[in-house]
């Protein structure tokens, strides 16, 4: 889609540039992190949260520091894809990118890549780090902002960067209409399924893999707990051990958002004695307890994208006088794209990365920067997508195992 020619909206970014990022998440704090150690950018950096204090343990993938094409698609489940959807310079030009970070926000990105951590350093050590090099850049303010304040808040020029998560707040806003937001309108959206994360601590080593999970769920015919691969982390005396069991949509109507092990004992009884099971074999094992109670939060595994991940429809209508017609506006991380199976932070920093790419080649015409940010939104989505349909299809295979019949029923042969 091209801007017009006629178009009043500036061609390319001023030479001095405002960056607005909204939402200090993983994803806005690392954009800001890689934004701050770029010549000539002002960033503020809006957050509604006083503190950090998400504790759920999450990995970065290996993708995210690869240094070559070969560890860049060293991932079984999509290499194949990342060739297929890719061209070479755009792959070789992501690898550059990697090699140009600072190496203070590089090392933290290697130290994640490696295990587990839980949410709440990573995000603490990169709000630390914006600190911690000075003021070179960039202003915090604590506050809830709302779309129209982020209206408000752009002159001509500016750059606003969305990083507020699922929710995001200007997704709605990315495409003229009546005046009326169309809520969802721009949202595209897969249900996969409805799960259960569950998390407990066990006080010894455990590993699981797929020979693991298999054991460990024999006698549980419906129920069955899926630590993911490479689910589990051990710190030196606690394992952290996170996995998913599958639910129905009505189960999942009947559950509050988030309880323990006793109100799944006393309500989702079956689900309880599922969770026993595979417990007690890994305590038969390894000769552990556990720790704590279950954590249990239920979600809709969903896959979403934004149809529109920039205002680039606002610049293309021309001439409004609309906030949005003479500034850009793009969705990052979870605002932008969504995706079930524990990948989402670094689908978003690998977003990050080549938005804040693009965002530096100040001669880049706007127009430009703009569609190969919607491109490369585009392509990740496909990635993401194919990458989640083979992992639900293989678990939905993993479920039928020991019933040939309804395995076979699953399999789509030619
Ligand atoms: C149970 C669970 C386990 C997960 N495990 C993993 C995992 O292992 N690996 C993985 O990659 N991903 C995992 N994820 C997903 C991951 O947590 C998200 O993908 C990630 O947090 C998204 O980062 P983000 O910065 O885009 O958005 P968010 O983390 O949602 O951050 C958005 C930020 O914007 C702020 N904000 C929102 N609205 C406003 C506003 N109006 N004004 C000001 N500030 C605002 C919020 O306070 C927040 O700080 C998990 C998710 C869940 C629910």
């Amino acid at each position: 889609m091209d801007l017009p020619s006629d178009s009043t909206t500036l061609e390319t970014l001023p030479s001095t540039g405002r960056v607005h990022v909204v939402g200090a998440g993983p994803v806005g704090l690392l954009l800001t992190a890689l934004l701050q150690s770029m010549e000539g950018f002002s960033v503020h950096l809006y957050e509604k949260r006083r503190e950090y204090t998400r504790t759920r343990m999450v990995q970065l993938a290996p993708y995210l520091v690869a240094d070559s094409l070969e560890s860049y698609r060293a991932d079984s489940i999509d290499g194949d894809s990342v060739e297929a959807i890719f061209d070479p310079r755009e792959l070789e030009q992501g690898l550059a990118f990697r090699q140009s970070i600072p190496s203070d926000l590089s090392a933290l990105l290697k130290n994640w890549a490696q295990g587990f951590c839980p949410l709440k350093s990573i995000e603490s050590s990169v709000s630390d780090l914006i600190d911690a090099r000075g003021l070179n850049g960039v202003e915090r303010t604590a506050a809830v902002v709302t779309a129209e304040d982020a209206m408000a808040m752009l002159e001509p020029g500016d750059v606003v960067i969305d990083s507020t998560g699922s929710r995001s707040l200007l997704r709605d806003h990315l495409v003229p209409g009546s005046g009326e937001v169309d809520e969802g309108a721009n949202t595209v959206t897969v249900r996969l399924e409805y799960a259960l994360v569950i998390t407990f601590l066990y006080g010894q080593s455990y590993d699981c893999n797929e020979y693991c999970k298999y054991e460990k769920n024999i006698e549980n015919a419906h129920y069955k707990f899926i630590p993911m691969v490479h689910r589990t982390h051990y710190d030196g005396s606690v394992s952290h051990v996170t996995g998913i069991v599958n639910i129905s949509s009505e189960e999942y109507e009947a559950m509050p958002s988030r309880f323990d092990g006793g109100w799944l004992r006393s309500n989702f009884p079956s689900v309880a004695q599922s969770m026993d099971r595979f417990i007690d074999k890994i305590k038969q094992e390894t000769h552990g307890e556990i720790l704590g109670d279950l954590e249990i939060v239920r979600i809709p595994l969903d896959l979403y994208r934004a149809r529109n991940a920039t205002n680039r429809q606002w610049l293309t209508a021309g001439t409004s006088d609309h906030p949005f017609a003479s500034s850009s506006v793009f969705l990052a991380g979870d605002s932008a794209i969504g995706s079930p199976y524990f990948q989402s932070i670094s689908l978003g920093f690998e977003c990050a990365m080549f938005l804040a790419g693009l965002i530096a080649q100040r001669d880049l015409p706007l127009r430009d920067m703009l569609d190969s940010y919607e491109l490369y939104i585009y392509k990740q989505w496909l990635r993401v997508y194919m990458r989640s349909k083979m992992i639900k299809h293989n678990k939905d295979l993993f479920e039928s195992l020991d019933d040939p019949l309804a395995l076979l029923d699953k399999l789509h042969i030619y």
